[in-house]
């Protein structure tokens, strides 16, 4: 694949995320939430948490509206939570921070952040990355109060 088949296809991976909005519609029955808006954009998101019963972070569920990234954004982080350990989800959140830091000097680690590497070209426009980055900081706010 060609640099711009990856950029094709990372753009389409983003526009069926801000589309079809995975874990979007809030769940009872949360162990933590967090709200956090991102002025400069507009975008908002209410993100609920919630464990199974060995207290690992089974999914999360949440509700807002904003712009493509940030919705997109949200809906490839619920994706990739699934019945896992508070730490596996901070080293998710720290590759996902780190990748938008990059400005786009690296692809970002598949393995940890699955389809949302796809974000990875956002790090070259420094006022898109709070909006990339608005749902995993309420992912991290929520596992604090948690
Ligand atoms: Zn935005």
């Amino acid at each position: 694949m060609t640099s711009s088949d990856l950029q094709n296809l990372y753009q389409q991976v983003i526009l069926d995320h801000a589309k079809q909005k995975h874990g979007y519609g809030l769940h009872d029955g949360a162990v933590s939430s967090s709200r956090q808006v991102n002025p400069t954009c507009g975008d908002e998101i209410t993100l609920n948490i919630h464990a199974n019963v060995d207290g690992e972070v089974q999914s999360i569920s949440w509700e807002g509206h904003g712009c493509s990234i940030s919705t997109a954004s949200a809906s490839l982080l619920a994706d990739i939570v699934s019945d896992e350990p508070r730490e596996v989800l901070t080293a998710k959140i720290a590759a996902f921070r780190e990748l938008m830091q990059s400005k786009g000097t690296i692809d970002g680690d598949e393995e940890l952040l699955g389809d949302a590497v796809a974000l990875a070209g956002v790090s070259r426009y420094v006022t898109r990355i709070k909006c990339a980055m608005l749902p995993w900081v309420a992912l991290e706010d929520a596992l604090a109060r948690a």
